[in-house]
């Protein structure tokens, strides 16, 4: 699942009032405007020919859309979380409301699966240590959502997969290596709702029928998961 994976020729990082934008070109048709879900940057995909003043020209058309998207990012995003009481993260699909136990022996996470997180802290413990955890959390909580779905889906679409694991991934949802039948996921899909991970677990199956998102293989998707379209865009 490939966004934009083609291989990057030049990069120039763009300033704009207070935002960095990196300009990747690439061998690309057209020009793409997008901010990583991973970390908010926010990346301009341009093939190699459009000068530096012309991509900028495109940027300050686009500011506000840029900004408001880039906003919301920050609200959202796991690393800009000041740990508060009351502060709300996404947990597949939902927003659970993080609550903060100080002083405790040691750190743990643990979660009502309803609407709440609880994360015990040490005195020691500071803002690093609570998003690393918060992040192996996610990690758990997503592998014992994902293995079950894989087994599922593999009896399903009668393949067999010899790995499944977690990972943090910048550009990706999940991955497939249709030689070794190993399947990565992206760590971050724990924050998405069910039917978005679904969706990701049989595009990732699917490869292992065919490797290319060719007709082949969106006819594979169409028999599996008809309605895959509807549940890709809740991965958004
Ligand atoms: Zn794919």
């Amino acid at each position: 699942m490939a966004k934009f994976s083609k291989k990057i020729y030049d990069t120039a990082t763009l300033k704009i009032e207070d935002l960095e934008i990196l300009i990747l070109r690439k061998a690309v048709r057209k020009i793409y405007l997008r901010i990583a879900t991973n970390d908010g940057k926010i990346h301009l995909i341009a093939p190699r020919k459009p000068s530096t003043q012309f991509l900028k020209s495109l940027v300050m058309d686009k500011l506000a859309w840029i900004k408001k998207h880039h906003q919301e990012f920050s609200k959202n995003n796991i690393k800009n979380i000041n740990f508060k009481n009351g502060e709300l993260i996404e947990f597949f699909g939902n927003k659970y409301t993080l609550e903060i136990v100080n002083n405790q022996q040691k750190l743990s996470i643990t979660t009502d699966y309803n609407d709440k997180i609880v994360i015990s802290i040490t005195k020691e413990c500071d803002q690093e240590d609570i998003k690393k955890s918060l992040h192996q959390f996610y990690r758990q909580e997503l592998l014992k959502v994902i293995v079950p779905m894989v087994h599922k889906w593999q009896k399903i679409m009668n393949l067999k997969s010899n790995f499944i694991g977690i990972k943090k991934m910048k550009t990706k949802w999940g991955s497939c290596n249709y030689m070794k039948a190993r399947l990565w996921f992206s760590s971050e899909l724990a924050k998405k709702p069910f039917e978005a991970i679904e969706y990701v677990v049989v595009h990732e199956l699917g490869h292992l029928i065919e490797p290319s998102h060719n007709k082949k293989f969106v006819a594979v998707m169409n028999r599996f998961l008809p309605n895959w379209q509807n549940c890709k865009k809740k991965l958004s």
